[in-house]
């Protein structure tokens, strides 16, 4: 496919044209700090930017009028309406996590949290020096499946790329779910399943538990 990358420059948006060039997709649109680089219309348009780039890539998603991918964190919930919005007319794929093992840890939340109402529970996140937002937007997913005030603890280290674990405590044990991303990679993998999955879609909201199903 013909695609193209909003953040490309950047850690996330160098990954996914590593993983999708070794698909041999073709990359004609970017945009960045550096400004906007076109080459001809993409059939699929991707984001891994930051929050701030939000109306860019909204404008850029209307004027081209092709499936969007957004993984970039920190959106508002204003934002994520817009989303809604804008998926009456294109396919949209939103996501705070693209790796395979935190759906799977959502769904063990899911589990657990049925028979947990009166543990503790606690979610920490770790990330590198470099992330913008805080807490994580998979943190943040975390707490919603959860259905319920719950605290989180965010760390700034070095190049940890990502480390989340709830924890639920009884008086008599304790239960940690634990998930680290060891590379980019395998978000960027992500990113091309739910590419090949949203090409093919009519217009709607899309994330990876409608992808499972
Ligand atoms: P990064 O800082 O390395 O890259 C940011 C990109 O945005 C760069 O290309 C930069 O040029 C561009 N950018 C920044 N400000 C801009 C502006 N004003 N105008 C135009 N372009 C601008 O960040 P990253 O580590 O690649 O992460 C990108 C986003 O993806 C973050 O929001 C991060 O939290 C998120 N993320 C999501 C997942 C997921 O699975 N959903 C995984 C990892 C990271």
């Amino acid at each position: 496919m013909k695609y193209g990358i909003i953040g490309y420059s950047g850690r996330m948006g160098q990954e996914i044209y590593k993983v999708f060039s070794e698909a041999e997709h073709q990359l004609v649109f970017t945009f960045d700090e550096n400004g906007e680089n076109f080459i001809e219309k993409p059939e699929l348009l991707i984001d891994f930017s930051l929050a701030e780039v939000f109306p860019k890539t909204v404008e850029y998603a209307k004027k081209f009028s092709v499936p969007l991918i957004i993984g970039t964190t920190g959106l508002t919930k204003e934002n994520l309406l817009q989303l809604e919005g804008l998926s009456k007319d294109i396919p949209v794929f939103q996501s705070y996590n693209f790796s395979l093992g935190i759906q799977l840890l959502l769904k063990c939340v899911d589990l657990v949290k049925n028979y947990t109402h009166d543990w503790d529970v606690e979610i920490d996140e770790t990330h590198h020096r470099f992330k913008k937002d805080k807490p994580s937007g998979t943190a943040i997913m975390i707490k919603e499946k959860l259905d319920r005030e719950v605290e989180i603890h965010s760390l700034r280290l070095g190049n940890v790329v990502g480390e989340h674990t709830i924890s639920f405590g009884s008086l008599g044990e304790v239960l940690k779910i634990s998930h680290t991303a060891l590379s980019r990679r395998t978000f960027a993998e992500g990113v091309l399943t739910a590419a090949k999955f949203l090409i093919q879609q009519k217009p709607g909201y899309y994330n990876f538990s409608k992808l499972i199903k």
